[in-house]
């Protein structure tokens, strides 16, 4: 059994997508064109946001957004720990430095006690990451007197009380990585937000900070979402609901068939209706549970068993760093398998193997 699946969940959209890819050739038109000005109204509407810009990928979507947010050299970004490394890469290219911050290993995401734990009078910026398709509460860490950018990048098709993730925060960013809840035949990426001074701005810098290639206002970026992806994206857009229910419905699987008895299960956090981008579970002995699941050939992965602070590459930022909630996230989460087509059968036999542990 995979751990996820990309193609199959889009086998009925084959004929559409085929079209898709023709009409783009017909067109003749590849970078900024009808498709992408399309795709950015229709995930702007279905955010809840008020623009949305395509970029080349969920990494510098982050940099990008920050830089249009006001980040800079001096100033400090807060992130979580526990994320996939993107999240912090994409800040120091802005000039800033990162500041990690902690998690609820319940939950996966930040809080406001552990943000507010992370900020001084520098910081600029926190990077609420939704990790897992979990949604982090980012109403309550605005509250703090600090602007938030979403990580939505694994939160495509979740909801929570306060709205979708592309319209919580300042800004948002996303990712169409194949593998993401909405995933493009390729890289591309997103950034929404409500705030049209921010929004200018990210169009200026994906465009080598210009408005028509002739002036140059700021160093920008060739970052940009391409006509084709934006074309094959458009296809999907309008299932991405009902792909979602079916991850939602495979979590809700997990829990019926008596998974919370072997293990802990992802808590969605206040308010939120996660579409669970990875089913992530935690185990004292995660280690035996990897071995029972190898041996009964069902796919599972340790996302991020070293933390970002930790990294070789962060260690002049994540030096001397306690994070608690992340170590023990590091050390106890294992991805199972999970996706819009997982069947309450394939999650008998996932339950039953864990069983044996
Ligand atoms: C995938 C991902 C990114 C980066 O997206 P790319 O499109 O691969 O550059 C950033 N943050 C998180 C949380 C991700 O999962």
């Amino acid at each position: 059994m995979p751990l996820f699946e990309t193609s199959a969940p889009l086998a009925g959209l084959r004929g559409e997508l085929r079209a898709a890819v023709e009409r783009v050739l017909d067109s003749e038109r590849y970078i900024l064109g009808p498709e992408v000005e399309a795709f950015e109204r229709e995930f702007a509407a279905y955010c809840g946001a008020e623009q949305a810009i395509g970029v080349a990928n969920g990494t510098e979507a982050i940099t990008i957004a920050l830089r249009a947010m006001g980040v800079g050299p001096g100033d400090e970004v807060v992130v979580p720990s526990f994320t996939f490394y993107a999240s912090a890469e994409a800040i120091p290219p802005t000039g800033a430095r990162p500041v990690f911050c902690d998690i609820d290993p319940e939950t996966y995401c930040v809080t406001p006690e552990t943000v507010r734990a992370a900020l001084t009078p520098r910081t600029k910026a926190v990077i609420a990451v939704h990790l897992f398709g979990n949604v982090a509460p980012v109403a309550e860490i605005e509250k703090l007197g600090v602007q938030v950018l979403e990580d939505a990048a694994q939160a495509a098709g979740s909801t929570s009380a306060q709205g979708r993730p592309g319209s919580l925060g300042t800004a948002a960013t996303f990712s169409f990585f194949p593998s993401k809840n909405l995933g493009a035949f390729g890289d591309g990426g997103m950034i929404t937000t409500r705030d049209a001074e921010v929004a200018e701005r990210v169009r200026m810098l994906r465009f080598h900070g210009s408005r028509d290639k002739v002036d140059f206002e700021l160093v920008g970026y060739n970052s940009r979402l391409d006509e084709l992806q934006a074309a094959i994206l458009r296809v999907q857009l309008p299932h991405l609901d009902s792909m979602a229910d079916g991850r939602r419905r495979a979590g809700e699987h997990y829990r019926q068939a008596g998974m919370g008895a072997y293990a802990s299960l992802p808590q969605p956090t206040a308010g939120s209706a996660p579409a669970w981008h990875l089913y992530v579970i935690g185990h004292d002995r995660v280690g035996d549970v990897e071995a029972a699941l190898k041996q009964a050939g069902i796919g599972h992965k340790p996302y991020y068993r070293t933390p970002v602070h930790r990294q070789q590459a962060m260690r002049e930022w994540g030096q001397s760093i306690e994070l608690p909630g992340t170590e023990q996230a590091a050390a106890r989460h294992l991805a199972i398998p999970m996706s819009p087509i997982l069947s309450r059968e394939q999650v008998d036999e996932v339950v039953a193997a864990i069983a044996t542990v």
